[in-house]
């Protein structure tokens, strides 16, 4: 593959300077910029010409549940807090497929390289009872193939259902050797390590309360056995909160660490209710975070405190 993009009107790098070109041409080879400058000439299979265009890094979306771009809009549970909605639509998620996967990953992951987004996560948490020994995940890889797009989904899982405490319906969660098994083959069929590499799996154990501790303790094992990422929600809502201090007598930030889940290979998403302690033990492990201000102003439950999470300049302990 050699592109040759020329004329653009800004190249915007947002390298460590901050460099932005103007009125250049870019040149790339396999994945690689192997150029910018001016009347470049390199015998290139397509050539774009870019003039009154601006050329910027592809956006990177780090949190997403693809399956349920086919779920919404649905009037009953448009203005209900979150788990009042997951329980309604846990119903319909039920009757997930092998092709509802195919087809809300295509739409989701369309929309997205639509709106200048290249790299995208993925949660798929859902392995209803009936899709039992159907391969889910496989069905979304192969939309991010089918379309060209760097992926990078986790390996959703819930292990604790209303029979044990949890939120979800029994049909719609799996047992520990279930999803370990299937988390272990996904990465030896999937996860590329290498650079420029255009797949990557990690492992998603939902939330605080559809999971069983030992979900959590295990799959922290095999990720770091693997050395892939993991990813799961916390500190979302008050509700999550008041859940967690009931069923384990801890704040959702205790429990995930008390299961070893802090790290640079760990990204949280939404991490709204997180105290200062917390959000210093965070930046501390290098531990990330997920900003979802969209799904946030959805269900009216508060956003992260993002700026928190550095130290404030010397200005802005003035004012
Ligand atoms: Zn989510």
């Amino acid at each position: 593959m050699k592109i040759l993009i020329k004329g653009a009107s800004f190249i915007v790098t947002l390298n460590k300077e901050n460099k932005i070109y103007r009125d250049q041409d870019l040149y790339i080879e396999n994945k690689i910029i192997k150029d910018i400058g001016s009347n470049l000439n390199y015998p290139a299979s397509e050539i774009i010409y870019a003039q009154n265009k601006l050329i910027l890094p592809g956006l990177i979306n780090t949190h997403h549940h693809l399956f349920q771009t086919l779920t919404r809009s649905i009037k009953a549970v448009k203005n209900t807090p979150l788990f009042d909605w997951l329980q309604y639509l846990y119903r319909i998620w039920k009757n997930i497929t092998p092709e509802v996967i195919y087809i809300s990953a295509m739409l989701g992951l369309s929309e997205l390289l639509l709106t200048g987004c290249t790299t995208s996560t993925d949660m798929l948490y859902i392995f209803p009872k009936g899709a039992k020994g159907k391969k889910l995940i496989d069905e979304e890889i192969k939309a991010a193939q089918v379309l060209g797009m760097r992926f990078h989904p986790a390996r959703g899982s819930m292990s604790r259902g209303k029979s044990k405490g949890g939120l979800p319906p029994d049909e719609i969660v799996q047992n520990e050797t279930e999803i370990l098994e299937d988390s272990e083959r996904i990465i030896k069929r999937y996860h590329d390590k290498n650079l420029y590499s255009m797949c990557r799996i990690a492992l998603g154990p939902c939330s605080p309360f559809s999971v069983t501790p030992s979900l959590m303790k295990e799959t922290e094992k095999l990720a770091r056995t693997y050395q892939v990422r993991l990813h799961t929600h916390l500190a979302e809502t008050k509700d999550e909160e008041s859940y967690c201090r009931e069923i384990y007598n801890q704040r959702p930030f205790e429990f995930l660490e008390k299961h070893n889940w802090l790290g640079e290979d760990v990204w949280l998403a939404h991490a709204i209710y997180l105290n200062a302690k917390e959000i210093k033990k965070l930046a501390k492990t290098k531990t990330k975070v997920a900003h979802c201000p969209t799904s946030n102003m959805r269900l009216g439950s508060g956003t992260a405190p993002v700026s928190q999470s550095r130290p404030r300049s010397r200005r802005e302990r003035q004012q």
